[in-house]
């Protein structure tokens, strides 16, 4: 069992005060490393979270200024900060992922914090430079209200801090579901909110266990007028049919296909040494890692040895462990996914750069997939159509811009994508034509806190991040005044 002084209460988080689940029902929550039982933390349903949503609306009745916000989102920022190495260690333990990225999110999700602390004031009402129709018009920008926060496991800390930052910025009130299989972050972090930054009853909830009931509740509920999902896309189009009843607002952050193109004037260097940062964040468990590496013909071979050459030295292990590069995959149907993706490829006559296909699991955990390279992936493989989510590259050639253009944007999501090239005018026609939210241009950089995120396409809608970010939880209210 994990021991913690962030962990002293293992339990969802109500009105203020820390909460178990009614019947008492528990679920386990294992290191993926060994499956161990790190915890048991409430399974909670749907009369708990009702119990949250009206909390979170009565706290709404005392509206925070805001220079009170700000405050709250500082000192949200500084917790983190000042409680890096610990939330650092309970996120390795229960996601697997190096202890030097369990830290680095941590510093990531205290960014949230702090950008909107910094920006809060763009939400002051502003005055309109027109005088339209012979009055003076005002916009407020008010809280949407009540508003569930739902997370996946794969960013336990950065991807509740994109959307409470947020939604503290609006002055909404937050119920906050995390994925059962990486909740002990959510519940440090509200241990937080609780002792160190001393948040008012109701403002912010957490509910966590029975992932149906609980998002049929934030969806049914009329004092609930946003659901923020990260997840997957099936997971996401269910929410989409939910909503649709009360015309509920959905902020989804969902699936990505992401494709990195080499062209043949490219960097190899550096572009081998980015997209090995890129591609193995997390063991490949991320929504914007490449999942399809478009390489011209003219220089497959050399950037396949590059990747060859770096991918060898990669050390998969503990998390824990100083020197490891590659935690575990999160869990056996993870592992099964990419086993099957590389053996597809294999199949349909892709060849194998470097690496090797793992026999199948003998047990639910220590799912530790060997990082493979394999070139002459073609469109007809799972790999290519399905995000893979795991430590598999696979190598595609083209022969012409308009070819790679084509062969990127040939999926139905649209989330992030790269490209690699000198040539700054090539750089300009191509980004415009990706369909993509996300363009990194000889870089394999991510999101960051201070430009907004998002997905276009069946990657979802809505964004974190940024300016545009602090408005998902807003409702712009126009008052025009006559004399
Ligand atoms: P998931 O299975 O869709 O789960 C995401 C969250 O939704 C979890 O908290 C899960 O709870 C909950 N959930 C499951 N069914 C639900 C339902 N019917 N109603 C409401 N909530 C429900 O996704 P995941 O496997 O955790 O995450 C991986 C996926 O997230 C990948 O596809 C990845 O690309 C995507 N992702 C996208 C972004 C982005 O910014 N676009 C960022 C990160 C990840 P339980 O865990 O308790 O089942």
């Amino acid at each position: 069992m994990i021991e913690s002084p962030l962990l002293k209460n293992i339990l969802g988080y109500i009105n203020g005060d820390w909460a178990d689940s009614e019947d008492g029902r528990r679920i386990a929550v294992r290191n993926p490393v060994n499956g161990e039982v790190l915890a048991e933390i409430p399974n909670m349903g749907s009369k708990e979270t009702v119990r949250a949503i009206e909390a979170a609306r009565a706290a709404l009745a005392t509206p925070a200024s805001l220079q009170q916000r700000a405050d709250w989102l500082n000192a949200i920022a500084t917790a983190l900060l000042d409680n890096r190495r610990e939330i650092g260690r309970i996120l390795t333990l229960e996601h697997g992922k190096p202890w030097k990225e369990g830290q680095g999110e941590v510093e990531y999700a205290a960014g949230f914090f702090s950008y909107a602390g910094a920006h809060v004031e763009e939400l002051a009402p502003r005055e309109l430079a027109e005088k339209a129709r012979g009055c003076t018009w005002t916009v407020h920008y008010r809280p949407a209200g009540v508003v569930g926060l739902v997370t996946p496991w794969n960013f336990p800390a950065g991807m509740i801090a994109k959307k409470l930052s947020a939604a503290i910025a609006a002055d909404c009130g937050s119920v906050i579901k995390p994925s059962s299989k990486t909740p002990l972050t959510m519940i440090a972090l509200f241990s937080l909110l609780h002792d160190v930054v001393g948040m008012p009853p109701g403002r912010v909830n957490l509910v966590m266990g029975s992932a149906g009931p609980i998002g049929d509740a934030l969806l049914q509920h009329p004092d609930v007028r946003v659901v923020s999902f990260t997840g997957s896309t099936e997971v996401g189009k269910e929410l989409i049919r939910g909503a649709a009843d009360q015309v509920k607002k959905l902020t989804l952050e969902l699936g990505g296909n992401a494709p990195f193109i080499v062209f043949e004037d490219a960097d190899l260097d550096a572009a081998a040494d980015n997209l090995m940062a890129n591609k193995f964040r997390g063991g490949g468990q991320t929504c914007v890692c490449a999942n399809r590496i478009l390489v011209h013909e003219r220089v497959a071979d050399a950037f396949a040895d590059r990747l060859k050459e770096r991918v060898d030295r990669l050390k998969v292990g503990d998390g824990m462990d100083a020197d490891t590069d590659i935690g575990p995959l999160i869990d056996r149907n993870g592992f099964e996914k990419v086993r099957r993706h590389a053996q597809d490829a294999l199949d349909k006559g892709a060849q194998l750069v470097t690496g090797r296909v793992p026999a199948p699991l003998d047990s639910d955990w220590g799912a530790f997939f060997p990082p493979i390279v394999l070139k002459g992936a073609t469109p007809d493989m799972a790999c290519w159509n399905e995000e893979t989510f795991g430590p598999l590259v696979p190598l595609v050639s083209f022969d012409s811009e308009p070819q790679a253009i084509e062969l990127a944007n040939e999926t139905e999501f649209g989330l992030a994508s790269y490209l690699f090239t000198a040539d700054e005018e090539r750089a300009r026609r191509v980004i415009a034509r990706l369909e993509f939210a996300h363009v990194g241009h000889n870089t394999g950089s991510g999101p960051t806190p201070e430009a907004p995120f998002g997905g276009m396409k069946q990657s979802g809608y809505g964004r974190e991040g940024g300016l545009e970010g602090l408005f998902e939880f807003i409702e712009p209210q126009t008052v025009p005044r006559g004399a």
